[in-house]
């Protein structure tokens, strides 16, 4: 038996880790935490019998509380939750499945506890790369990438040990408004950007999808997880989805992963590895396929994957910057505040009124949260 904790349980990584749960028989999961779905929550803790479950909010804990009085199981809250949840003894691995900055303490807890990661939640890397990967590095942690083109980077690169990386060939879906001009995008909708062509995904990720700032974050994860710069990490946009990612070695051969856009793959790799398991579902047909495309990524356009290269470029704190700026951005998005061009203009305008820091502790990183926060409150 493996022994699981999920933080995010109730998202869209969450769930679909606890499906993998469910159809293999030898994984227990030791503690569940999400932020409120109280009802979701139960239903989980009643299926799974964890022995500690986490809300973020004190009120839907003690609610919680109340409903599992019933069950064996422990209830916290707060992040004082989220780390016990952590570090607890009997957790093998940690899925880091929540979204945005929360992550980075409970995933520095985990990785201190020599707890391997699981690791979808990308802001987290984004932000505190510098501070997670070298003490994963020290502890001998490994850290396994959930999201789906980092794990067919990982994949590519087995075998490869000693081999360097000439290029990664990050692939991109383009999302729901690929090839539109400016213009155009002027007047896009929620709806229209909660649509994404390939994958079903949580809110917040869909929308960073549809401005490419996903994929903007997605290079810095990788600049961290696989220690390569920048400048070898080249975006490829692949309507099809069905590379998932690329890696180019010295003498020019590709070793790349294919397969149907179905995020539990990626997921069951990271839970199993480096055991592959039989996962049902639909395989991927070359002769249904027929076509592969491939474009240069429209940087003019979608101006928030220039940023992120321009983010990471000048390091330090600005990542985060990046990152925060567009949390608010996509929230002011959803709540229909700002149009959809404005998500980028207010990370531009975040990251060119920032105070630098330049090696930045975990300390400074919530610091610089908060100050893009307050900016942009005060501004929308
Ligand atoms: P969702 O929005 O679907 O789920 C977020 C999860 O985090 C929910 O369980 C939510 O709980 C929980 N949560 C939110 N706030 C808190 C909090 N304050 N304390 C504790 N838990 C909280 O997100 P996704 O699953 O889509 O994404 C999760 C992470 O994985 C993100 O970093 C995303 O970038 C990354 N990722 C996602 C992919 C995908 O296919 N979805 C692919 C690759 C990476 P509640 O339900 O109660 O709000």
């Amino acid at each position: 038996m493996k022994k699981i904790a999920i933080l995010g349980s109730t998202g869209s990584i969450g769930t679909q880790t606890l499906e993998i749960v469910r159809a293999q028989k030898d994984l227990q999961v030791t503690a569940l935490c999400a932020g409120r779905n109280v009802t979701l929550l139960e239903r989980q803790i009643r299926e799974f019998h964890p022995k500690l479950a986490v809300l973020w909010e004190e009120a839907a804990a003690s609610d919680l509380r109340e409903r599992v009085a019933d069950l064996d199981v422990k209830v916290l809250s707060g992040m004082e939750g989220l780390l016990e949840a952590a570090v607890q003894t009997e957790t093998e691995l940690l899925v880091t499945a929540i979204v945005g900055m929360l992550g980075i303490r409970p995933t520095l807890a985990a990785i201190e506890a020599g707890k391997t990661i699981a690791l979808a939640n990308k802001e987290t890397l984004v932000t505190a790369g510098h501070l997670i990967m070298p003490l994963a590095k020290e502890r001998h942690v490994p850290i396994l990438p959930v999201d789906s083109e980092h794990s067919a980077i990982f994949q590519s690169l087995k075998g490869e040990e000693g081999n360097r990386i000439h290029k990664i060939l990050l692939t991109a879906s383009g999302g729901p408004f690929r090839g539109y001009s400016r213009e155009r995008l002027a007047d896009v909708r929620v709806e229209d950007a909660l649509k994404h062509p390939n994958w079903t995904m949580g809110r917040k990720i869909t929308i960073d999808s549809a401005t490419l700032v996903n994929k903007g974050l997605e290079v810095m994860e990788a600049r961290w997880l696989f220690d390569v710069d920048l400048s070898r990490i080249q975006v490829v946009v692949h309507p099809q989805s069905v590379i998932h990612s690329m890696v180019e070695y010295e003498d020019g051969g590709i070793i790349a992963q294919l397969g149907t856009p179905d995020m539990r793959l990626p997921i069951q790799y990271a839970l199993y590895y480096p055991s592959r398991r039989f996962l049902p579902g639909k395989r991927l047909d070359f002769f249904e396929l027929g076509t592969l495309t491939f474009e240069k990524p429209d940087t003019d356009t979608f101006q928030g994957l220039a940023l992120a290269y321009r983010a990471m470029e000048a390091g330090g704190n600005l990542p985060t910057v990046y990152n925060a700026a567009n949390e608010r951005a996509v929230a002011l998005f959803l709540e229909r505040r700002i149009h959809f061009p404005e998500i980028a203009g207010i990370i531009q305008g975040a990251m060119e009124q920032a105070v630098f820091r330049k090696d930045p502790g975990l300390e400074e990183i919530l610091l610089t949260e908060q100050e893009t926060y307050q900016w942009i409150e005060s501004r929308w």
